[in-house]
């Protein structure tokens, strides 16, 4: 088949690749003209692991391309992913402008017989249709407007893509204008049915697991599952903040909770607050969806709070060790109370695997470690440079307090604390010898609960993590 997909973001050049790798013919198109220029130079703009190589193997096989005009991708493509971009607007709702930018560029370039424009963005209740109708004021070509949100997670997007868990189409209701040429709208519905099963052939091949719902039911799939996956993980950084106070183990609560396969292990893991591209979003999104009607949903609300608080966790950590108090107890002249305090960060991305630092719970501690004055030496593995734009964008008069290493020791010697955001591979045994000299004070707060606090009080070190009862070695 070919394929024109648009916006080569994670999602996008993912998709693109993976299609590719399944013999595809397929171009991929952003209007980020650097982002397309560095793609053709064999440059991959984003930290995916396996993509370069999925990339590079299908470009030199001629069965993927890049470019920047809207007529080369989508004009004799039998195929058109939206992969574009839907950011929080102000009010949390998702903003569509990209989608509906590039749904009327895709109308103007609509040639072939028949296309189906295959909407992979995450978007709300209802943009199918607004997608519809944009295409069809701009086009009068024969097309249908599906929904197929994306379940890939980053620093496993390859793998995820080429092996789903579950593939959701939604179709129908039919195409614009052009469903008269085609016949009745429900037939419209069945050939975008029909190219839905051809699409995704490769992936389903070995057991069937491809959902076709109505495009409504579709969008939702997507917000109402990564709500729940949140909803989770606020869940048990509740339960974390009770061990704190009662004195249970959450890793020992979380384990045991695991066992019951109806509640299962994952997404239980006590830490400093769920970030990226997609979960703190997408609950805004839903809230948004359901206020817009009138209606309650307590429970996303309150993971998206009990989120909003367990990111100020280390911040809250780090001033009781201190002895300063937090923001908003603090008074005016305390307003800089970290001031001559250096604090080490390690792990800047939302999670491993990834250079993804949207809503990364590193950059929240390091804003608030800035407000107060002190002076912050961060790490990691690959997102250092996105974290430095970040951080500069986000705090423009005090970003140049905070240095980058790229040598993870580096960034401890002298800090007074060390503080884990992100448990990267490399950072799950280091030497923490090495580490215990390095450090000014010998204060580490483990936000992931990955190191072994026994360990590290042995060597002198203070040792606090999340949920877990502090007990001094005799
Ligand atoms: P991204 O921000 O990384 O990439 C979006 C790309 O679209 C950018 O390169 C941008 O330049 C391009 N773009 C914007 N407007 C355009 C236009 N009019 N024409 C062509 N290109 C345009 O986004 P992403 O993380 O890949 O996410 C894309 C969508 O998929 C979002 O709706 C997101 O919620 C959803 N999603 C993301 C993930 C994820 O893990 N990142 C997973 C599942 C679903």
């Amino acid at each position: 088949m070919r394929l024109g997909v648009i916006g080569t973001g994670y999602v996008g050049l993912v998709a693109g690749a993976g299609f590719a790798d399944f013999g595809n013919d397929v171009t991929c198109l952003d209007i980020d003209a650097a982002r397309i220029g560095a793609l053709k130079r064999g440059e991959v703009p984003i930290h995916e692991p396996g993509l370069p190589e999925l990339i590079a193997d299908n470009v030199r096989a001629r069965r993927l391309r890049f470019t920047t005009d809207y007529d080369e991708a989508v004009a004799d493509a039998d195929v058109v992913l939206l992969c574009v971009g839907t950011p929080p607007a102000a009010d949390g709702s998702a903003d569509l402008s990209q989608v509906l930018a590039a749904a009327a560029a895709v109308g103007r370039s609509l040639r072939s017989d028949f296309t189906v424009v295959v909407n992979k963005s995450t978007v709300p209740v209802g943009s199918a249709e607004r997608v519809r109708d944009v295409i069809a004021a701009a086009s009068d070509r024969p097309f249908a407007v599906m929904s197929n949100p994306e379940f890939l997670k980053e620093g496993s997007a390859v793998e995820d893509f080429l092996r789903p868990m579950r593939v959701v189409v939604g179709v129908g209701p039919g195409s614009g204008p052009a469903r008269g040429a085609l016949g009745t709208a429900a037939a419209v519905d069945e050939r975008a049915r029909v190219v839905a099963r051809r699409l995704y052939a490769a992936v389903v091949r070995t057991s069937d697991r491809m959902l076709v719902v109505d495009a409504r039911s579709a969008e939702l799939i997507k917000y109402a599952s990564n709500a729940y996956l949140a909803m989770r993980v606020s869940f048990i950084n509740d339960i974390a903040r009770l061990c704190d106070r009662i004195g249970a183990d959450v890793e020992l609560v979380r384990r045991g909770m695991g066992m019951d396969t109806r509640i299962g292990p994952s997404f239980l893991f006590p830490g400093v607050g769920y970030g990226g591209s997609c979960f703190p979003k997408d609950t805004r999104a839903l809230l948004s969806i359901a206020r817009s009607i009138g209606l309650d949903l307590p429970l996303v609300e309150a993971t998206e709070r009990i989120n909003a608080q367990q990111k100020q966790l280390l911040f809250g950590k780090l001033c009781a060790h201190f002895g300063v108090r937090p923001e908003p107890e603090r008074e005016a002249s305390q307003a800089q109370p970290l001031a001559g305090k250096t604090i080490a960060v390690w792990g800047l991305a939302f999670k491993p695997e990834t250079d993804d630092v949207r809503e990364a719970p590193a950059l929240v501690l390091i804003e608030q470690l800035l407000d107060a004055g002190a002076k912050v030496q961060a790490s990691d593995p690959v997102a250092n440079q996105r974290a430095a734009e970040a951080i500069q964008a986000a705090r423009p008069g005090l970003h140049q307090r905070v240095s980058f290493f790229d040598d993870a020791y580096e960034a401890a010697a002298g800090a007074d604390a060390l503080c884990l955001c992100t448990e990267w591979r490399a950072f799950r045994q280091p030497d923490m010898r090495r580490v215990a000299k390095l450090l000014r004070g010998g204060a580490v707060f483990d936000g992931r609960n990955i190191w072994d606090g026994d360990q590290l009080r042995e060597l002198g070190l203070k040792y606090e993590c999340v949920g877990r009862p502090q007990r001094e070695v005799p």
